[in-house]
């Protein structure tokens, strides 16, 4: 900063002190004071309030920070170039100020709230000795002027070729033209001198006809801020009448604005104010609402067909025409703004959205001004336009900003961005929040940043900054710790760059990105512990487990189980070829390696030599580890020598039983616990269901199987009911007996198989005895019969005594018997021969046997001595029968070839008593009574009662 060297001007004495102070504050400008370095020493009320700050944030501070900032940064740099010296040292408005030499420029300006002002600014230099050596500062607020020049600006040039002239008048005075554009010699033929000395020109070039509707209040329809037209004759220069549409509006509060155009070729059979709705896009309306809330149109541009979709005729017929077309979700909002508008007196201005009749649905801006009439009804002038195409933007804009910020939360990047120069260190609300703070906790400077920072760290973040801010390097990638303020330790990967440099070539600003990388460290130190468990678990686990390098096919490390159980040492495990151990081809084990790296599949089952030699079956489970950045397989190695010898040993066996099912003579059928058939042979099938295989049957239920088997037996539901018996009782029961329809007998086998307790399955077998059935029966009627005449044996006949004898005792009937012996046998022995001997005792049977019942039994004792039964039969019955026996004996004629010859029986009776010992007491007695027949001549009955006495008593 340049010392002022000669006095021009001073800063008041301490006498005049306080009268430069009045005049100070008093100013209508905004006065400022600079020290000799540029500072502000004092501002008075007027600078105060055009800045938005108080004088105690005034004073002290460089003026500078009040120019906007786009600005100042491009003053700055080509100030700081020009003079060698730094930005921030460059005092912007002082530079140029040489003592006695003041410098007047308009600059914008930044006030607190951040609104921009168009100032005019003077700068005197201030003569003084030392510290009062200074500058004066003039700021003139010229904004508000400046935006009318530039209107008016726009206007005049706008006007000076269009067909449109425009003037300007005080609302008080709506007589009196304050300014009209030049082209009014054009358009009307009278010259704008002529118009703007003479008041009321306007009204005295009226149509007579016009003139009463506009001569009242004609104003008044401008005042609010708001506009109208109307159209009107008018006497033009050359002395005819021209149509004039006229639009006026009121800008600010002492202005109103107003246009002519010469519509004269147009008006007829047009509408007055078509062409300039049509000119203005949107729709143009007026519109009176009464007190009691009813309203209408009464007028509606051509655009309320692109608004809303219906012809102005429409709407000026039905008001609701256009109010449903406004969207539901907005109308209650519409209303509300527009009541208030009314209230305050304000202009309506409201955004919603409209669904037209095709379904689209736009967005427009209404704006209109409410108008108190007379009668408290209210007139809107207003005009809706469509903004469909701002909204999508303003939308667009908003979605991409929030996507950006979505994605920074997402990614959970937090910003800074450090102005070196400032001091500032700006965070985003992301990083804030990262950091447990809020706005209001975290302050903007980079000293509370590297109080976050863990002091372990502290040096590597400083390095690194220092690295940017010396430009030794442009950005910097570095992981460290923050303390949130919870306490909390957070890892954070930090990305800075400096983004930009000062003319200088000093680094200005730093911009970086913040990621939280806590869970990713965590992570990494879990890995580094698991790794070590693995490490842990792998040597000492009772599995063989052996890693390998699929890339290489060796063995990269083998666990204590895996050196036990292939009796290499480790060290010569580690680096062996997998081949060596894998009796497979090379290539095959590379493909089954490829196969587990992909994780297609991760069983096999292969052939491992030992280092004895040895071969073993082993079931190995491979799959892919990460280890050191590497893919290795890991394997897990079971031996199941053992456990396939004895599959094998079990699958023979099976084979063998499935054989021996399969040939046993028999039918065979096992079912679960369940009552599925688990298995049934051929011969099954072939003896119950030969139209059926054993596939067939097999895991159907064995009731199923039952029912249809049953239907062979000679008695199917007695089957049936036994099988339920059985398979209740689960008690084995082997050799029982059933006879099929067809005659054949079967014998049955039921065994329950329990295992451990548990009945697991039952097995049925059946063999079919018949042949054997009819061997015993044979040998059965050999024991039993005689063979010569086929009756009762000796013992059978004796059991058969022995049973009746029971009976007797049991039941108590009488049973009688009678004792045989043919008479002089011998001699027909001798007479005729053995043989007719033999044919002679056949006859004598029979004949017998065709006089006895069927229930007596009739047996050969032995030679010609036969003997008979006669169950309930009394000793009179039995006299009676032993006559009639007697008796066809006699009658019987045996013929011998051409001879023929007769036989005679003896027979003695008996019967049984409860006095006898045994059944053999009554034969002994018949046999005695038979003996007294001999005796007595033969050919003769005698009989002995139960008790030995004669019968009848006293013969
Ligand atoms: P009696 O009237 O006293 O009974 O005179 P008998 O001849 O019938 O008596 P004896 O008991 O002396 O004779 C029985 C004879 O029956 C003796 C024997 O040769 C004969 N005999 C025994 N068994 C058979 C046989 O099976 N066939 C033939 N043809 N003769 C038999
Ligand atoms: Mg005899
Ligand atoms: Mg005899």
């Amino acid at each position: 900063m340049t010392a002022p060297s000669h006095t021009d001007s001073s800063l008041p004495t301490t006498s005049s002190t306080s009268v430069f102070q009045a005049m100070f504050d008093a100013a209508d400008a905004a006065l400022l004071t600079l020290d000799a370095n540029g500072v502000i020493t004092l501002c008075n009320p007027a600078a105060q309030q055009l800045l938005g700050y108080p004088a105690a944030e005034l004073c002290g501070r460089h003026p500078g920070c009040l120019l906007a900032a786009e600005r100042l940064e491009q003053e700055c740099r080509q100030l700081a170039q020009r003079l060698g010296r730094s930005v921030a040292e460059v005092e912007v408005f002082t530079a140029e100020v040489r003592p006695g030499h003041s410098l007047q420029r308009e600059w914008p300006l930044l006030d607190k709230q951040g609104r921009e002002h168009t100032v005019r600014l003077s700068v005197t230099a201030i003569a003084g000795v030392g510290p009062n050596s200074g500058y004066m500062l003039v700021l003139q607020d010229i904004t508000e002027l400046k935006r009318m020049q530039q209107l008016m600006h726009r206007q005049h040039a706008l006007f000076a070729a269009g067909p449109m002239v425009a003037f300007s008048c005080h609302p008080a005075r709506p007589d009196v033209l304050v300014e009209v554009s030049p082209n009014v010699a054009d358009i009307l033929g009278c010259f704008p001198e002529d118009i703007l000395l003479e008041p009321a020109w306007w009204l005295q070039r009226l149509h007579p006809d016009d003139r009463p509707c506009l001569a009242d209040g004609q104003w008044r329809l401008a005042q609010g801020a708001g506009f109208v037209t109307r159209r009107y004759r008018f006497l033009h220069g050359s002395g005819h009448w021209c149509w004039l549409e006229e639009y006026v509006q009121q800008l600010g509060s002492d202005v109103v604005q107003g246009y002519w155009i010469d519509v004269t070729k147009q008006v007829d059979g047009e509408d007055r104010l078509t062409k300039i709705a049509s000119n203005i896009p949107g729709m143009l309306y007026q519109f009176s609402t009464n007190p009691d809330g009813a309203g209408h149109f009464s007028y509606v541009s051509e655009g309320v067909r692109s608004i809303f979709g219906v012809s102005p005729q429409q709407v000026m017929h039905n008001t609701d025409l256009v109010w449903q077309r406004v969207f539901p979700d907005d109308q209650q909002r519409v209303k509300e703004e527009s009541e208030a508008a009314l209230r305050y007196e304000q202009p309506w201005i409201s955004e919603f959205r409209i669904l037209l009749p095709d379904g689209r649905m736009i967005w427009v801006e209404g704006r209109a001004t409410p108008e108190l009439q007379d009668d408290q009804s209210v007139r809107w002038h207003g005009l809706i336009s469509e903004i469909t195409q701002r909204k999508r933007t303003e939308e667009a804009l908003r979605e991409s900003q929030e996507r950006l910020d979505m994605a920074m939360r997402g990614a959970r990047i937090g910003l800074w961005d450090w102005h070196v120069a400032l001091g500032r260190l700006d965070y985003n609300q992301q990083l804030v929040d990262m950091l447990g703070y809020d706005q209001h906790t975290l302050h903007c400077n980079p000293a509370q940043w590297q109080a976050l920072v863990h002091p372990d760290d502290l040096p590597t973040v400083r390095h690194n900054i220092r690295a940017l801010l010396k430009r030794e390097a442009r950005q910097y990638r570095i992981e460290y710790r923050l303390i949130k303020r919870s306490g909390e330790i957070m890892w954070i990967l930090d990305k800075g760059q400096a983004t930009e440099v000062d003319g200088n070539g000093n680094v200005c600003r730093i911009v970086g990105t913040v990621q939280d990388i806590t869970t990713h460290k965590q992570a990494q130190k879990l890995l580094e512990s698991s790794e070590a468990h693995f490490r842990m678990l792998f040597q000492n686990h009772g599995a063989v487990m052996i890693l390998i390098d699929p890339d290489s096919g060796q063995i990269v490390d083998a666990n204590a189980s895996a050196v036990r159980f292939y009796g290499y040492r480790r060290d010569e495990l580690v680096g062996m070829p997998v081949s060596q151990i894998n009796l497979m081809e090379e290539e095959r084990i590379r493909g089954t390696m490829g196969v587990a790296l992909l994780q297609a599949h991760n069983h096999f089952t292969f052939t491992h030599r030992l280092a004895s030699g040895e071969l073993r079956t082993v079931d190995v489970h491979s799959s892919p580890v990460e280890s050191g950045g590497r893919t290795l397989l890991f394997s897990i190695i079971h031996d199941i020598t053992a456990r396939r010898q004895a599959e094998d040993a079990l699958s023979t066996l099976q084979r063998q039983l499935l054989a021996i099912i399969e040939n046993f003579h028999g039918a065979i059928l096992l079912e679960d616990q369940n009552g599925s058939v688990v298995l049934v042979n051929q011969q099954y099938c072939e003896m119950f269901m030969p139209d059926q295989t054993p596939e067939q049957l097999k895991a159907s239920s064995r009731l199923h199987v039952a029912a249809q088997a049953s239907a062979g037996f000679a008695e199917p539901e007695r089957m049936l009911q036994r099988l339920e018996e059985l398979q209740r009782s689960r008690q084995m029961v082997l050799g029982e007996e059933w006879a099929l329809r067809d005659g054949r007998m079967l014998e049955r086998d039921h065994v329950p198989i329990f295992i451990e307790g548990r009945l697991r399955s039952v097995l049925w077998v059946y063999r079919d005895i018949s042949s054997r059935k009819k061997q015993e029966e044979a040998l059965r009627q050999l024991a039993t019969t005689d063979a010569l005449t086929g009756i009762a044996n000796r013992r059978s006949f004796m059991e058969k005594l022995v049973d009746e004898f029971a009976r007797f005792l049991r039941f108590g009937n009488p049973v009688a018997v009678l004792m045989l012996d043919i008479d002089h046998f011998k001699q027909v022995n001798d007479t005729w021969g053995h043989a007719v001997g033999d044919k002679v005792l056949h006859d004598f049977a029979a004949l017998c046997q065709q006089e006895v019942r069927q229930v007596d039994v009739l047996g050969r004792l032995g030679g010609e001595e036969f003997a008979v039964i006669l169950p309930g039969c009394g000793m009179a019955g039995a006299l009676a029968l032993a006559e009639r026996l007697r008796e066809a004996v006699r009658a019987h004629v045996v013929h011998v070839g051409e001879a023929s010859l007769q036989i005679h029986t003896s027979i003695g009776v008996s019967c049984f008593s409860r006095q006898q010992q045994d059944a053999a007491v009554a034969l002994a007695l018949a046999d005695q009574a038979l003996y007294e027949a001999k005796l007595a001549g033969r050919d003769q009955v005698k009989a002995f009662d139960g008790n030995g006495q004669r019968f009848p008593p006293g013969d």
